[in-house]
């Protein structure tokens, strides 16, 4: 789950880092009442989004007047921003972040993640903040280094001296960094985060660290313990299929393809897209409907599927191990007499009940293509979807 920025900045400041003084605005008089009471000379317009690159597109503005407050408010509020993380369709401005402006005389970046190699969390630093980090990453990547934290013993003074010295910390700052760390990490650790973000954490002028821009996303499987995480998330920002999924305890994620899936368990999803992938088509999303699927939750994913207008065909591919093939024909049966079909639909399955499953469907007077086998399956629904456009 993400959340907005101002709501990391919240968060992280709860543990005493260093974020300058804001506040949320969903309306242009909210945002000049919060600027006047503020106080200038400076300050900082940003909208609020679960997507970064803002600043190149628009979203974040560095003003000196009241007067520009409004204007940039106003301009902001509404309009539909177009950064390199939200797509071409962009996002939705609906609510503002306003911030006293600081005097920046370095950039940097500065990130924990979960490191799943290592069991452990990890620290990534660079001295190009304010940049995208996978462009740092393919160009520079001898500008980044990373280390991981020992959960048992936490973070060690060593640490933050081996960040200040690749930083190229001196003074204050370099001692600044020494509870920065540990702070950042105390909280990546209590709030159950998975990724911790900031970019840019910068030294101001008077050699001071501030966390000028914050992401945070929580892990999904820890929000039942993290009440007050949970409050923070924005429907808004959510993919609307996404949302009705996980009503239904799905596994579902949106991608960009053409071909939406219906597979059940994760690894039989992942090969599943693999070999679409391989026959020379794109996957619409990633669906595991998992092992005891009911009818319903089957219904309902194909629905979820079918309602998506980028979905030029439909491979259904299970594997009926817990899950009953018969299960699966009875709910997609339903799901398309519900909503119809409009496009191509590939079924091939195997397992429990599989000459069950294959009667309800061929009983069913449903336009379905029969497969045999994965790599069969994919063939026909590439086939089947090149021939409709
Ligand atoms: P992002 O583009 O979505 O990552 O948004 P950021 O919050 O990182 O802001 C983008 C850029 O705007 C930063 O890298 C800074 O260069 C600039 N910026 C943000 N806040 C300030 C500020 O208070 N003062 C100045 N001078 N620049 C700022
Ligand atoms: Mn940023």
């Amino acid at each position: 789950m993400n959340i907005h920025e101002h709501q990391a900045k919240a968060v992280l400041k709860e543990f005493g880092v260093p974020v300058p003084r804001g506040f949320a605005a969903f309306t242009v008089d909210e945002a000049v009442k919060g600027a006047e009471a503020l106080g200038g000379p400076v300050w900082v317009v940003k909208a609020q989004i679960h997507a970064g690159g803002r600043g190149k597109g628009g979203g974040v503005k560095v003003v000196k007047s009241i007067d520009a407050v409004r204007e940039e408010a106003t301009r902001m509020l509404g309009m539909t921003l177009v950064t390199h993380q939200t797509g071409p369709a962009g996002r939705l401005v609906r609510r503002l972040y306003v911030e006293e402006g600081a005097a920046i005389a370095r950039e940097l970046y500065l990130s924990l993640l979960v490191d799943r190699v290592t069991s452990r969390v990890s620290v990534v630093a660079s001295t190009e903040g304010g940049m995208d980090i996978e462009e740092v990453a393919a160009h520079t990547p001898e500008k980044i280094m990373a280390f991981s934290i020992d959960p048992a013993t936490g973070v060690f003074p060593h640490h933050a001296r081996t960040l200040a010295a690749s930083l190229g910390l001196t003074g204050a700052a370099a001692k600044q960094i020494q509870t920065l760390l540990p702070s950042l990490y105390k909280a990546f650790v209590e709030r159950d985060m998975e990724m911790l973000e900031i970019n840019p954490l910068i030294v101001t002028a008077d050699d001071q660290l501030r966390v000028l821009d914050a992401k945070i996303s929580f892990d999904s499987n820890a929000l039942y313990r993290q009440p007050e995480m949970r409050e923070l998330r924005d429907m808004t920002e959510e993919d609307e299929k996404e949302i009705e999924a996980s009503k239904y305890d799905l596994s579902y994620i949106t991608l960009d393809g053409e071909i939406g899936c219906m597979v059940n368990g994760a690894g039989l999803a992942m090969a599943t897209m693999d070999i679409i992938k391989l026959y020379g088509a794109e996957p619409a999303n990633f669906l595991d409907v998992g092992g005891g699927a009911s009818k319903e939750k089957v219904t309902a994913a194909f629905k979820i599927i079918t309602s998506d207008p980028a979905v030029k065909g439909i491979l259904v591919n299970i594997f009926g191990g817990i899950m009953r093939c018969d299960i699966i024909a009875e709910g997609v049966v339903a799901a398309v007499k519900e909503v119809g079909l409009k496009v191509p639909l590939v079924v091939r399955l195997e397992g429990t009940n599989v000459a069950l499953g294959k009667q309800i469907i061929n009983e069913s007077g449903l336009n379905v293509i029969a497969a045999n086998d994965l790599s069969d399956a994919a063939e026909k629904i590439v086939k089947a979807v090149r021939a409709g456009n």
